[in-house]
């Protein structure tokens, strides 16, 4: 392990200004201003697989500069080669890096999903075999949870895993898994017993994505974008020592990858960086600011996004102070994705009959299409719009929960598609 040794008598306030010092002097700053967010948004549309390698391979580089300068895994033990500080030395590192380009794609997910998975529910082994190289951007990784015929319900999953010898041989299908074409590892959930109720017969594995039988295929959306994939297994080995957690335990593992994923969706405030200014001058470009319709819909729009604004700064306060937020997360997220949605269509409906062109065609090269496009992502991924609402009604509102028929059958008995 080489990265810089942590000055571990060091308070918050001092590490703050070291981390800032070296951020100032490293790392490239991002500008917030609207033109550069709708340059951004007409950017995905051709972007190639190359493109995406590229970008990959610059997260990879950019997490070894961070692991190397001794920021990397902050709140890691320092065995598994992070730097064995605290909650809130981590903390203000993501409010120091907040301005400044970020890893995306499997870099990303490696951090937020599987580094957090495999601290907490890991063995030793798999805790040195894999935060290291999570932490030095050695390994990027994607999630495999998703299935044709299981989103939402994400327990009535129908991939398998079958023992064989001294692991398990894998066959299924997954879909919407992000960067999976591009990931070196993989979190997969599979059925490993028929014969118990759905959410105590999935196991949890560690998939090699270069092993024989793994294939991603890489989805295009309405946007033009492709980092999504469907993701066949046919007959993947993978090793005992791969389960993560108990063999038919995976519901209790996936419990700490869902409340990570959801704490990162709760940051969508916004219209992916276009800032108020830019569409009242987008109303007013198109002769709309003075029509009492406009007005409305645009009063009503800013005054929902500075409400979840303010829940969410509640909510990360809350984190801050070590206090798990529950089930306010569902009321930002959904709150913030009914903006998208509310801003979105506005921003095409403005233009009128051009609203229908796009790319260079279009106003602004097409962004206000993409982020019209766009806008299912945020609003499906990490539990949809409908799903955040029954979360909302059951356990904040106390409305009776919804009628689950299958919860104490056999999954082997029920009906499926
Ligand atoms: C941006 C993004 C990133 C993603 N990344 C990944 C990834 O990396 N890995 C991965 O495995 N998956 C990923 N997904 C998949 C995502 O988890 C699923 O799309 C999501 O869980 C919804 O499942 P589904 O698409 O099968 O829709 P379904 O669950 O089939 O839902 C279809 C419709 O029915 C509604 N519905 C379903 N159940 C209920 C209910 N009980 N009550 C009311 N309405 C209901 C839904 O709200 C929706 O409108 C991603 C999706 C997106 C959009």
């Amino acid at each position: 392990m080489c990265s810089t040794p942590p000055v571990q008598s060091e308070d918050v306030e001092r590490f703050r200004a070291r981390a800032a010092g070296w951020l100032a002097a490293n790392a490239e700053q991002v500008a917030h201003d609207s033109n550069t967010a709708k340059a951004r948004l007409t950017a995905t549309a051709g972007m190639t697989v190359d493109d995406q390698r590229a970008e990959v391979a610059a997260a990879k580089a950019w997490q070894r500069r961070v692991f190397d300068a001794g920021f990397a895994g902050i709140a890691v033990p320092a065995e598994y080669g992070g730097q064995g500080l605290t909650a809130a030395h981590a903390a203000a590192w993501r409010e120091e890096a907040a301005p400044y380009a970020r890893p995306a794609g499997p870099t990303a997910l490696g951090n937020a999903l599987a580094l957090p998975a495999i601290l907490h529910h890991g063995t030793e082994a798999q805790k040195r075999r894999h935060i290291p190289p999570i932490l030095r951007g050695d390994a990027g990784w994607c999630q495999l949870f998703s299935e044709p015929g299981a989103g939402s319900d994400l327990a009535g999953l129908t991939t398998r895993a079958e023992p064989n010898g001294d692991g398990w041989i894998v066959t299924g299908q997954k879909v919407w898994n992000s960067f999976a074409h591009l990931a070196d590892w993989g979190l997969l959930l599979a059925r490993t017993d028929w014969d118990v109720p759905k959410h105590r017969g999935i196991t949890y594995l560690l998939v090699d994505m270069k092993e024989p039988g793994v294939e991603a295929r890489p989805l295009r959306q309405a946007t033009g974008s492709a980092e999504f994939n469907e993701t066949f297994l046919t007959d993947v080995h993978v090793p005992a020592d791969a389960v993560l957690g108990a063999v038919n335990g995976g519901w209790g593992v996936i419990q700490t990858t869902l409340t990570n994923e959801r704490a990162g969706l709760t940051g969508i405030i916004g219209f992916s960086g276009i800032d108020w200014d830019a569409w009242v001058e987008h109303a007013r470009a198109h002769g709309a600011l003075d029509t009492a319709v406009t007005r409305d819909r645009m009063a009503r729009m800013y005054t929902r996004w500075r409400l979840a604004g303010w829940l969410q700064q509640r909510i990360d306060d809350a984190r801050r102070a070590g206090i798990d937020p529950g089930p306010q997360s569902s009321v930002v997220k959904l709150l913030g994705t009914i903006d998208i949605d509310l801003g979105a269509s506005l921003g095409v409906d403005l233009q009128g009959a051009a609203g229908m062109l796009a790319g260079n065609d279009a106003v602004d090269g097409g962004a206000w299409q993409q982020l019209f496009l766009g806008q299912w992502s945020p609003r499906i991924g990490g539990g949809t719009e409908q799903i955040q609402r029954n979360v909302i009604g059951e356990r904040i509102l106390g409305l009776p929960p919804e009628p689950r028929t299958d919860k104490d059958r056999p999954f082997r008995e029920v009906l499926r598609n």
